[in-house]
């Protein structure tokens, strides 16, 4: 092994504890800066509220928490991979494959079901922190551990079958056009990823959960009514019973074609007054309106090319300077399959904040047409306060921390923007008064 990948390695390691320092230290100063801010007890009475409570001791702590499993994913979404191949656990995989069938397909298909069967043990005590007991001694959620963990083997079953099968389609482009390969991978993952946007609220969401239509029908007829008055046609909306998993609220815009639609979880519905439910749907609205959805398909596939070009690169460079050890000296080999995704998670790490950017600005488009549709600042604000606060969300996080895993606004620039934004108060014009009716 060469001393350049040696060193990089070092590199990496030491950039990785400045990160993970930097991190905590921002958090600090942001923490203390919460406190002194938000030092008001009072707040306004009533069903509707304006203003964000003083974040609790509780709030800080689960917080606090968050950025540690965040600091530790990290970590181990690169520690995996690196550990698969310098201990030779990749080639030695691969060789195992290699002597069940003859046949290549059936080779990379045993390979990653095996790769992602191993990933799923290591990582399995940090998800079921993460997603089960840190949820639950917080109160966020009462999902019965059955229903856990039936999620938790149905998504990792579907996810590992699915990467099986297509596992063979990078490898082959590999192998076909070694020095482009990258380049028709992206291209190929626009159709890829808004097929799977089309059919995942058909057939992949049910596996979880159940969708139907709103139940409280006066809700639903004033939705259409909105729905109207954003001039949307065809679009469904439908209630989801995420009450048995969390009691965390949300909504959200899904699909393509005809599979479109607003999905809110029964919890918003259960937990926010008529007003702010619609509110929040005028929200989703927005991203229908501003075609989100599409945006970020093509967007995802450009993104892909470029960052697949990075992984080219990256991964020739180590298996250069590797001097085999690896156990594997070309790319085609599916024994590199876990440096490609080393270099895929230190690539997606580094585009991470770009991406974020990109989607909070839609967020608070979406934020923007909202306002403009309702014209009730009051219940957009609420809203914002109950979903957040529900969550145990901070009204912000340190800089860094927000720069890698806020794809929405802040809680508090969210809940100043819906207080502040009245552009009609003063006879200003609006920014998409052309949708609205
Ligand atoms: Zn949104």
């Amino acid at each position: 092994m060469q001393r350049k990948l040696v060193l990089s390695i070092i590199a990496m390691t030491i950039l990785m504890a400045i990160f993970s320092v930097s991190v905590k230290i921002t958090e600090d100063v942001n923490n203390k800066r919460l406190v002194q801010e938000y030092t008001y007890s009072t707040r306004t009475v009533g069903n509707i509220n304006t203003s964000i409570a003083p974040p609790t001791q509780k709030a800080i702590e689960y917080h606090n928490k968050r950025v540690n499993l965040w600091i530790f994913s990290i970590a181990m979404s690169l520690l995996i991979p690196i550990v698969f191949l310098f201990s030779g656990l990749s080639s030695f995989t691969r060789n195992y494959c290699v002597s069940k069938s003859k046949n290549l397909l059936i080779v990379v298909f045993l390979y990653f079901l095996i790769y992602s069967i191993i990933n799923t043990i290591i990582d399995f005590p940090l998800d079921y922190y993460s997603s089960f007991t840190l949820k639950h001694s917080y109160g966020l959620s009462d999902q019965s551990f059955i229903k856990w963990a039936v999620d938790y083997f149905k998504s990792f079953a579907i996810y590992t079958l699915v990467g099986a099968c297509f596992i063979s389609v990078p490898y082959l482009l590999i192998k076909k056009f070694p020095n482009y390969w990258w380049f028709n991978l992206g291209l190929l993952l626009i159709p890829i990823i808004a097929f799977v946007t089309f059919i995942s609220p058909m057939y992949i969401d049910p596996i979880f959960n159940k969708y139907e239509k709103i139940q409280d029908t006066t809700l639903e007829r004033k939705i259409y009514e909105e729905l109207d008055r954003a001039s949307i046609k065809n679009c469904k909306v439908y209630q989801v019973n995420k009450s048995v998993d969390t009691k965390e609220m949300n909504a959200y815009m899904t699909g393509i074609f005809n599979t479109k639609r607003i999905v809110l979880w029964d919890t918003t519905i259960k937990n926010l007054t008529e007003r702010e439910t619609l509110g929040i749907l005028a929200h989703e609205m927005g991203h229908y309106i501003m075609g989100h959805v599409w945006k970020s398909i093509v967007l995802g596939g450009i993104l892909s090319i470029f960052i697949f070009y990075l992984v080219n690169k990256g991964s020739i460079w180590v298996i250069d300077k590797s001097g085999g050890i690896f156990g594997f000296t070309e790319l085609c080999d599916i024994a590199s399959l876990p440096l490609l995704i080393l270099m895929l998670n230190i690539f997606m790490f580094i585009a991470q904040p770009a991406i974020n950017t990109y989607t909070r600005y839609t967020e608070k488009e979406a934020d923007r047409f909202e306002l403009e549709l309702t014209k009730d600042n009051e219940a957009s604000a609420s809203a914002m306060i109950k979903l957040h606060e529900t969550s145990l969300v901070l009204p912000s996080p340190g800089i860094i921390y927000k720069l890698w895993n806020y794809d929405h606004p802040t809680f508090e620039e969210r809940v100043k923007f819906a207080n502040t934004y009245k552009p009609w108060e003063q006879g200003k014009p609006i920014k998409y008064g052309k949708y609205i009716k």
